[in-house]
């Protein structure tokens, strides 16, 4: 009989089978694995916008709460055309099991628009946020759930939220972080994700015993994770040889000079003909020979048909579940270690954290202060997942989901909300 090709996971699947390894490990009861597997909460609604040709078009929005065991519920909100429910959905678990980890009083959610923001003009973009916003303006607040910037959104989609919601609540910037500096967002917040994965990346290697000092480094996607990560990684020794986007890369074996490249990306809106460098593709930059490579696009970039041709020592994931469980363990057996995305990248939602904090007492931060602070929760964090790891014998992955996994049920349990 002919084989069956194996069906390939959907991305929530994937997040599951990480959050079953966990609660396995944990010894959890099937009851409370139902509770804490499932969303709370999923909307999906309809926005019509008019473009600025005088058509309709009808784009389609979601909002997911995953768990609010632990507080308000907390997650970005992404433009992108394969934001469907499914993905949503796995990233709206990603970030329960994120907050916890890091020990901040959040719950997790997930916002997506399925578009291409990339395609739209900003009044086109103004409005689908403002339709947006406003038919979900009813699960949303500083108590109840916060959203942020994410793939395909930014700073400005934020303030426009924060308006949308003003209009019908009131003035609320506690309702939404990543906003402009000059509307209440903290100092720090634009380059949070990044400095927090170099914070992380400090305290792995100082446990791995790794010398940083030229290391060679591959990072995927130019956005805001990407370009700020390129941009600090330097201050722990590390030199950038390769970037890329989603239309071309850019690689330098003498590594590359990132201010010049934002520079040059910032003017052609793209890497393509940077001539700092030579260009290369996305697969060829996931299989260079480095020392780190730095997933920090999109997700489910490796995958069983490439990771076992990833040459890099050490995957330091920027972007939320770049890997799948097939390639998670392709490279377990080839010795290549990964530091998991509920870690490394959790620095965006720290600074949020911090943003939300600010807002709600009418008190702006330094951005010392805000840098201080990551660095203990991220320090902290590390050194959890680290030690877990090295108790329980598991994987760094299993690690992070296993406390992330153990704190939720303990909240769950202490509220005593089943009732
Ligand atoms: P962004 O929109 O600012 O940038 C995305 C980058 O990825 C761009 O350079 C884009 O060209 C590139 N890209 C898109 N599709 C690609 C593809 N198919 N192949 C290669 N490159 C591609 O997004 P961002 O905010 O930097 O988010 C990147 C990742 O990091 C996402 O997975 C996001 O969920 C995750 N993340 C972001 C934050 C945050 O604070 N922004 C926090 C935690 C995690």
């Amino acid at each position: 009989m002919p084989q069956r090709k194996k069906r390939e996971m959907t991305s929530f699947e994937e997040v599951s089978h990480f959050f079953d390894q966990a609660a396995d490990q944990l010894k959890i009861k099937d009851e409370l694995r139902d509770i804490m597997r499932s969303s709370y909460r999923e909307v999906r609604v309809q926005l019509p916008v008019r473009m600025d040709n005088g058509s309709i078009k009808v784009f389609v929005g979601y909002r997911i709460q995953h768990n609010g065991a632990r507080g308000p519920y907390k997650g970005g909100l992404r433009y992108h055309p394969e934001a469907d429910l499914d993905e949503v959905r796995a990233l709206a678990a990603l970030m329960t099991w994120k907050t916890a980890v890091v020990g901040l009083p959040y719950g997790g959610s997930k916002g997506g628009v399925q578009c291409d923001p990339g395609t739209l003009s900003e009044m086109e973009l103004n409005k689908l946020t403002r339709r947006y916003t406003q038919s979900i303006a009813y699960i949303l607040g500083p108590s109840r759930d916060i959203p942020a910037p994410d793939l395909g959104t930014n700073a400005q989609v934020m303030a426009w939220i924060m308006d949308a919601y003003g209009q019908l609540h009131g003035y609320t910037p506690a309702v939404v972080t990543g906003k402009p500096v000059e509307l209440g967002g903290s100092y720090g917040r634009d380059a949070a994700t990044g400095r927090g994965l170099v914070y992380v990346l400090a305290e792995a290697a100082h446990a791995l015993k790794m010398d940083l000092k030229g290391a060679r480094v591959a990072v995927q996607g130019f956005g805001n994770v990407g370009s700020w990560t390129a941009r600090l990684i330097g201050e722990l020794g590390c030199k950038v040889i390769a970037v890329s986007d989603v239309k071309s890369g850019v690689v330098n074996e003498r590594g590359l000079d990132i201010s010049r490249l934002m520079d040059h990306n910032k003017q052609a809106g793209t890497l393509a003909g940077f001539r700092g460098g030579e260009a290369l593709t996305n697969d060829e930059l996931l299989a260079l020979n480095c020392d780190l490579l730095i997933p920090a696009a999109i997700g489910n970039v490796l995958h069983a048909g490439n990771a076992g041709k990833v040459r890099a020592k050490v995957v330091v994931e920027g972007a939320n579940h770049p890997t799948t469980h097939d390639a998670d363990d392709i490279l377990e057996d080839r010795g290549v270690m990964v530091l998991p995305d509920i870690l490394v990248n959790a620095g965006g939602v720290t600074v949020s954290y911090f943003e939300w904090t600010q807002n709600i007492q009418e008190f702006r931060w330094e951005e010392d202060r805000v840098n201080h602070e990551l660095r203990k929760v991220m320090s902290r964090a590390f050194w959890t997942v680290w030690e877990r790891a090295q108790f329980a014998h598991v994987p760094l992955r299993l690690a992070a989901f296993t406390v992330g996994v153990e704190r939720v049920a303990r909240a769950i349990e202490l509220r005593g909300f089943v009732v």
